[in-house]
């Protein structure tokens, strides 16, 4: 099933260039920024260009082309924030999740000792 997508959603605005955004990395198909509400001493975000609402929606109908590509950013952005310690990924999707913002995007947090995953 096909997820609507609202292309007024804050990371779209962000992708046409209508809010700006500390960028971290762009690719072609990826782009990383900070979060604007950081709740680690690093906390990025990392979205793919095309309309995902949630990762679900992002592997049912991103092309493969796209799908690697946001691997590879993701892979690209791990090294380029050089955490030797650890860090975490988060994905949110779906009511239970309370994912605020409707296009698929994963947290990368780290910078600290995380504690456990629900504090
Ligand atoms: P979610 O709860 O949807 O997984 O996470 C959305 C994240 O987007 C939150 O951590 C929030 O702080 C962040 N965020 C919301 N609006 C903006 C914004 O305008 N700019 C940036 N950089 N981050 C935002």
């Amino acid at each position: 099933m096909s997820k609507q997508y609202d292309s007024n959603n804050i990371f779209a605005k962000i992708l046409r260039g209508e809010i700006p955004n500390k960028t971290v990395l762009e690719t072609d198909h990826a782009l990383a920024f900070y979060d604007i509400h950081p709740q680690a001493p690093v906390h990025v975000l990392l979205i793919p260009k095309g309309p995902y609402v949630d990762f679900g929606h992002f592997v049912a109908e991103a092309s493969p082309e796209e799908q690697l590509g946001f691997n590879a950013a993701l892979a690209q952005l791990v090294a380029t924030l050089d955490l030797p310690t650890g860090f975490r990924v988060i994905g949110n999707a779906g009511p239970d999740s309370n994912q605020e913002v409707p296009h698929f995007h994963l947290h990368l947090l780290g910078g600290r000792n995380l504690g456990p995953l629900l504090p």
